[in-house]
């Protein structure tokens, strides 16, 4: 069977490290049909607009993407694409998977986080206004639904029932903003109600930013609205080990995009010096979102191996900051092909190694 994916190479790093998700992915033997669909500021070069139509039907048919992140042009009058993106498709759950690899890169090895966020309202709806003539007063409309709400709240609870989760915390500050927090938190307690195999709980945004620099593992989901759910979601990607690792995922009805947490860099655009891990392990939920589990547990266990044995690894992975013990640091292609070369020599049967410290959450995961 030949999947067809819609591929959005994007701007910045992204043609680099969507080649070298390309290059993984080959390496897997999964028969891939690659879409090419330019969105960013190529597509404003040649057709006008960030966002052609085209890249929206291409993904709409083939109901898969793997996408490279976008540059938002500033001042230039063109929205981010990226939001125009998810509201247009409605993606409405953005997935980011917080996974320390390795116990590299992480003062918390035993990280495990998952953050589901709305993705198509909240603070990102996109209204906003000037309050005065003089502009020295502006207001952004928060938008908050019962039906959004309960979409991505009844995705979080399945998502950790298919994945063997072990429960879900919502995040909001309904003790301030009493009419969009206490709407998605009354959402949350009706939802939970019908997860009664789930434990569930809550948090307010400002004490689980303490709570996760504090004691990451003891949390596991967060679901939570669009402006908290971007903020935790690079937290915890910080926690796991930085943007360069952390993979991302939008679900919409039958529809699925993947993205990396991170940008597009600019300032390392065209340097072949990106680390690729992080679109290579969206490709790796991609796999499993298609059924191919073997595959997407092969490149799973390849990327943790080279981060591992840390001999070919990108400047990020390879400097003090990340690791206890530097190394040369190779290119984002050298690192791609090295991963790429462990993927058909991966013995499934062998448990991975547990990085220091590590508990129960590491073991729990990779059976998923
Ligand atoms: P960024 O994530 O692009 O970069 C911040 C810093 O993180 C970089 O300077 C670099 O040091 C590091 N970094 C990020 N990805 C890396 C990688 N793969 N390997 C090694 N280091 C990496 O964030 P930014 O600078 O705030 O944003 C740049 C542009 O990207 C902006 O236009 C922003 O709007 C856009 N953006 C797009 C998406 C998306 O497409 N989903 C997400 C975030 C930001």
């Amino acid at each position: 069977m030949t999947y067809r994916v819609t591929l959005i190479p994007g701007d910045g790093i992204g043609p680099e490290v969507t080649s070298a998700a390309r290059v993984v992915a080959e390496a897997t033997g999964v028969s891939i049909d690659w879409e090419i669909a330019e969105a960013g500021e190529k597509a404003i070069h040649d057709q006008g607009t960030p966002l052609p139509e085209s890249v929206l039907d291409s993904i709409r048919k083939n109901q898969l993407a793997l996408k490279g992140p976008i540059t938002t042009p500033i001042g230039s009058g063109f929205r981010s694409v990226n939001v125009a993106l998810r509201q247009q498709l409605d993606l409405y759950a953005s997935i980011r998977p917080a996974r320390a690899i390795a116990g590299e890169g992480t003062r918390f090895p035993e990280t495990d986080l998952v953050v589901v966020r709305e993705a198509t309202e909240g603070l990102y709806s996109g209204v906003e206004h000037w309050v005065d003539r003089d502009h020295t007063a502006a207001e952004t409309i928060n938008i908050i639904t019962r039906k959004a709400s309960d979409r991505v709240i009844r995705f979080a609870f399945e998502y950790a029932r298919k994945n063997r989760r072990r429960r879900v915390t919502a995040v909001h500050k309904a003790n301030i903003m009493k009419m969009t927090g206490g709407l998605f938190q009354t959402a949350f307690r009706e939802m939970a109600a019908k997860y009664p195999d789930i434990p569930s709980d809550e948090r307010l945004i400002d004490n689980m930013c303490m709570q996760l620099a504090k004691k990451p593992e003891e949390y596991d989901t967060i679901v939570t609205t669009n402006l908290f759910g971007d903020i935790l979601s690079d937290l915890c990607a910080g926690l796991a080990g930085g943007l360069g690792v952390a993979p991302g995922a939008l679900y919409g009805e039958n529809l699925a995009v993947f993205e990396p947490v991170h940008g597009s860099a600019p300032k390392y655009a065209g340097d072949d010096k990106a680390d690729p891990v992080a679109e290579i392990l969206c490709l790796e939920l991609l796999l499993r979102h298609i059924g191919e589990t073997e595959a997407a547990e092969r490149v799973f266990r390849a990327v943790w191996e080279t981060i591992a044995e840390k001999k070919v690894v990108t400047y990020d992975l390879a400097l003090p900051g990340y690791t206890q013990h530097p190394v040369a640091p190779s290119s984002c292609s050298a690192m791609a092909k090295e991963i790429a070369r462990k993927v058909p020599l991966i013995d499934l049967h062998k448990p991975l190694p547990r990085p220091p410290g590590a508990g129960h959450a590491h073991d729990r995961h990779l059976e998923g």
